[in-house]
């Protein structure tokens, strides 16, 4: 007899977890719930489609979204190897063929007669059977539901406004400064200063610039949401008694008389990451379109080359409040044979998911195995993201996708390093590989 296992959703991360269990000789119940029920972007009936764009991201062993791809590449992934098969010409980058990889997906996942496909819509969490959930951030509402049920309903989210994030080391720090408001607690804000001219201008950017169109399904939750663009459109004083008000915030290089606001405006930027390397702006979600967000961060005093790692977005994407409800298996803290992967556990982007989707599925092995759950370190890119997505200090998690912000840092002579951004990322690209090619062994034991 074989073991049977359950993976629920037939997307990005669901095609890569079944296809390995079935790899392993469990007996795989694959449930899909398209094209019986819509989730509103997918727009075929086969498994692993991409909902937008056709690209995979870099190829570049040098750039993030490249060692997450050769990570996942040399644990076993199937899906970036039939990607690589379906690509297209696009550069270093690896872009492909969209409905030759999903057939190509589904001619694989037909091939195997233990995958057992099953044409329905997962509404229940039912911890008889060990289980990867893999629905991805349009999950029907019936298991969004229950899952609120499971795990509480303040650690599900509904919908995803981000604000941009930045590299701390592109901030200038000769005109950005460190402080809390009033001086409470410990100075962990970067604030970036705007006189009246400034704030102008940067107010003239924000109202002018091109909003990137919403999906219909999206639209109904626009108004609830209030991207700064909306916010500002309501007056151009209403974001200097919003996200940027200067009050209570003073740069010590500067004196100030009677402690009177010494600023127009501020804008405030908070940690991201554990490593403190990213910080987000604070209260700056929105929906411009990425080049215009570029423009308007850059007119910024401070952030005037700003490495923006990642973009503000607007869509709907549900996703689970992964620092309470998951451990660094990927396995659920309440039950230990239920595993989320994909989007849905707080990482955004299709390599994302494929990784996250192979990685859950190697630990179910593991588990059913009775053999250790791997945990990765953040020196390798999948362990970094699941590092980020854990991580119990977020205020509130948002999606995250692979960027060299979360990993740790490589040792060496910090400023040759920070001259030289090749020579750090093959460094930790080195190190990462190095490290994931000791997992393959040890999974492979
Ligand atoms: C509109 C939109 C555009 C995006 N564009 C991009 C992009 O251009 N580039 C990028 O890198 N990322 C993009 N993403 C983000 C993300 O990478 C993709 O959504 C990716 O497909 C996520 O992979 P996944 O496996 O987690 O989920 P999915 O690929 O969405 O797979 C989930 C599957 O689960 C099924 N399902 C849902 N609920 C149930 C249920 N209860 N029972 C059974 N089956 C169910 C769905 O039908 C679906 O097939 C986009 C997301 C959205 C929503």
């Amino acid at each position: 007899m074989m073991q049977k296992v359950r993976v629920v959703g037939a997307g990005l991360a669901g095609s890569e977890a079944a296809i390995y269990l079935a790899q392993k000789g469990y007996q795989v119940d694959l449930i899909e719930m398209r094209p019986k029920y819509t989730t509103g972007a997918h727009t075929t009936v086969y498994p692993a489609e991409l909902v937008c764009s056709n690209s995979l991201g870099s190829l570049d062993l040098l750039s993030a979204s490249g060692l997450l791809k050769e990570e996942a590449i040399t644990l076993g992934s199937t899906l970036f190897k039939i990607a690589k098969k379906c690509s297209v010409p696009s550069g270093n980058s690896l872009s492909i063929d969209r409905f030759g990889f999903c057939e190509e997906v589904k001619k694989i996942i037909d091939s195997y007669e233990n995958i057992n496909q099953i044409n329905e819509k997962y509404e229940k969490i039912d911890s008889n059977i060990p289980t990867i959930i893999a629905t991805g951030p349009l999950s029907a509402s019936e298991l969004a539901n229950n899952v609120k049920e499971e795990f509480g309903k303040e650690n599900f989210h509904f919908f995803d406004a981000i604000a941009p994030i930045v590299e701390k080391d592109s901030i200038d720090f000769n005109k950005a400064f460190w402080a809390s408001r009033w001086d409470k607690g410990s100075a962990d804000f970067i604030n970036c200063p705007m006189n009246k001219d400034e704030y102008e201008k940067f107010y003239k950017i924000l109202t002018t610039a091109q909003r990137a169109p919403l999906h219909d399904f999206e639209a109904g939750y626009f108004e609830g949401c209030m991207p700064i663009e909306v916010m500002a459109s309501r007056g151009i004083d209403t974001l200097r008694f919003g996200p940027m008000k200067p009050v209570g915030l003073f740069d010590k290089r500067i004196p100030t008389e009677f402690k009177k606001n010494q600023f127009y405006a501020v804008v405030q930027l908070r940690q991201d990451d554990k490593l403190a390397n990213l910080y987000n702006l604070v209260g700056f979600q929105t929906n411009l379109k990425w080049g215009e967000q570029k423009r308007l961060i850059q007119s910024i005093p401070g952030l005037e080359n700003a490495s923006i790692v990642r973009y503000g977005v607007m869509h709907a994407n549900t996703f689970i409040n992964s620092p309470e409800i998951l451990k660094k298996t990927l396995q659920t803290k309440k039950y230990e044979n239920i595993f989320f992967a994909g989007q849905l556990t707080g990482v955004e982007g299709y390599c994302e998911s494929i990784s996250t989707g192979l990685f859950a599925a190697i630990n179910l092995d593991r588990y059913i195995q009775n053999k250790s759950l791997i945990e990765l370190d953040n020196q390798t890119m999948l362990g970094a993201l699941i590092d980020y997505i854990t991580y119990q200090g977020h205020k509130k998690l948002q999606p995250i996708n692979s960027n060299w912000g979360i990993i740790k840092e490589v040792e060496g002579d910090k400023k040759k390093l920070k001259k030289d951004k090749n020579l750090k990322n093959q460094l930790r690209s080195n190190r990462a590989l190095e490290e994931i090619v000791k997992i393959k062994r040890l999974i492979e034991d």
